[in-house]
């Protein structure tokens, strides 16, 4: 545990140099498993940082966007040996700032250096098309170009993962980067830029700034050589930025969800429990795919919640860094306001709270965010807490009598990302497929969990209706067409 005197502080990445922010300021970030432990101290970034971060993308787009597609793939894959090399490192550090647990760190490491690589390769299929032309002396083809500075915001419950899968197809493409981490979370993404560093990104090419949104935010949207922004985060948040930015500039937000499972009566009981308690409650509730409502069938209602109330008592709850342990912290403070609210919100609307959703602060418990995960039963549709994020470990149980019912109900909410059904009968499934509204569909899988090569995002309020991103469908926002006549 760092002591006061101990803890490190670390810098912004400008131009190529680790600088301090003109103001000289910086913030603490702790553990939320246990609060007096202090990760590090960070550049309290503002708006005339950001600018300066700005200004040198800008100038290293020039020559950037010019240099061989090979030799931009053979940094990322560098970059991904150095994460894999500091692997164990970095999954504590991961698990110390944001709580989860150490096996997902280290498989979010691991995913991230994945990324990169899988990028690094994908950078050398950008391709255009040659057209059909009616002129016998005119080429007509096209070509996919980098955009310029791309800024890049991210949240924290995959500080280092969204990041990988935002910054790498950016780069390989030929655009250059400011990159503003959450600021619970900034010493993971400080590890990701430290490789890239490492691994020879030339000076401008990537630049990163910490600092909270309210001094940064402003020149992160709307600096004039911001040509995209891509958002990973709150839908709040979303909204503001889309309001904010220029006509020009390119926005691909990536926002919050309500995400079911559908639980019918031809299933294994036991694994359709497995999957609500691996959505639900795996990383503490908090991903933006969890499970948050499952819509179970009247006839196997009763089986399936009291197997998910026993199941839900085993769960292990503690330190992430420890052995054995299921469920870490909330993340930060607001998060754990956040979701005891929701708690009593529930028990308000008249939902009956089964299980959980108490703070624990008895002995190891006393220092950190922790919350017991919690299942709601008798909840209805148009409840609150069936229908707004609670981005927490709670997990609302909806009855229904009929598989159009459960479609009716799962897509009656604003959000889109993530949808599971859990069924053998594949006339269901296939009808599952085609109605459900969300832009990721399950079937018996978790409502969490996505491929780094496959694309990634949702519908209705959960996403920008425009580009996509992760796999090779991410490519597209970060180059644009050019089509060229050539005449001969
Ligand atoms: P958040 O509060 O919206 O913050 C996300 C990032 O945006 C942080 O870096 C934050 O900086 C910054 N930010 C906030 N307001 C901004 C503004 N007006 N202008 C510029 N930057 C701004 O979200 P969070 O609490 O970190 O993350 C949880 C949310 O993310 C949930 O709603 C979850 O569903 C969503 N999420 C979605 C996906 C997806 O792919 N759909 C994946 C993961 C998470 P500060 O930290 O300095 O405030």
């Amino acid at each position: 545990m760092a002591t006061e005197t101990a803890v490190q502080t670390f810098k912004n990445l400008i131009n190529g140099e680790w600088v301090e922010t003109a103001s000289g300021e910086t913030f603490a970030t702790r553990n939320p498993a246990c609060v007096t432990d202090i990760i590090g101290k960070f550049q309290a970034s503002n708006e005339a940082d950001v600018v300066q971060a700005m200004e040198s993308a800008e100038r290293a787009f020039h020559f950037w966007r010019n240099v061989a597609p090979t030799k931009r793939a053979e940094i990322l894959y560098k970059a991904a040996d150095l994460l894999e090399a500091g692997l164990e490192q970095y999954a504590e550090e991961l698990t110390r700032e944001e709580g989860k647990t150490l096996a997902s760190s280290r498989l979010e490491v691991k995913r991230s250096a994945q990324t990169l690589r899988y990028y690094a390769s994908e950078g050398l299929n950008v391709t255009g098309d040659t057209i059909p032309s009616d002129d016998p002396t005119t080429l007509v083809y096209t070509r996919k170009e980098p955009l310029g500075v791309i800024s890049v915001i991210t949240p924290w419950n995959f500080p280092i993962s969204i990041p990988a899968r935002k910054i790498a197809p950016a780069l390989v493409t030929g655009n250059t980067v400011v990159f503003k981490p959450a600021s619970d979370t900034p010493l993971i993404a400080y590890r990701l830029v430290e490789v890239l560093h490492q691994a020879g990104l030339p000076a401008g090419v990537i630049n990163f700034v910490t600092g909270s949104s309210s001094k940064t935010g402003v020149s992160l949207v709307t600096h004039p050589a911001v040509k995209a922004v891509t958002f990973t985060g709150s839908t709040g948040a979303g909204e503001k930025i889309n309001r904010s930015v220029r006509l020009s500039t390119r926005v691909q937000l990536e926002l919050g969800g309500k995400n079911p499972l559908i639980v019918m009566d031809d299933v294994n009981i036991d694994h359709s429990v497995e999957l609500a308690i691996k959505g639900g409650f795996e990383l503490t509730g908090q991903a933006c795919t969890g499970t948050s409502r499952v819509i179970v069938m009247d006839s196997v209602h009763d089986e399936f919640v009291d197997k998910l109330i026993e199941k839900t008592k085993l769960l292990t709850i503690g330190n992430g860094l420890s052995k054995g342990i299921e469920v870490g912290p909330l993340a930060n403070e607001s998060q754990l306001h956040n979701v005891l609210n929701y708690v009593s919100i529930g028990k308000e609307e008249g939902a009956e709270l089964a299980i959980g959703g108490e703070r624990i602060t008895e002995g190891e418990y006393s220092e950190g965010y922790f919350v017991r995960p919690a299942v709601f039963v008798g909840v209805t549709p148009k409840m609150r807490i069936a229908q707004e994020e609670i981005f927490g470990p709670v997990i609302s149980v909806i009855r229904a009598s009929s598989f159009e019912e459960a479609m009716e109900i799962a897509n009656d909410v604003e959000f889109g990302l993530s949808a599971a059904i859990c069924t053998s009968d594949s006339n269901r499934i296939q009808q599952f497929i085609q109605n459900i509204e969300t832009g990721m569909v399950k079937v018996n899988r978790p409502t969490t969990g996505n491929a780094y090569n496959a694309p990634f995002g949702g519908v209705k309020m959960s996403s920008t209706a425009t580009y996509r991103e992760s796999g090779r469908a991410a490519i597209d926002f970060y180059t644009q067409i050019k089509t060229v006549y050539h005449g001969f």
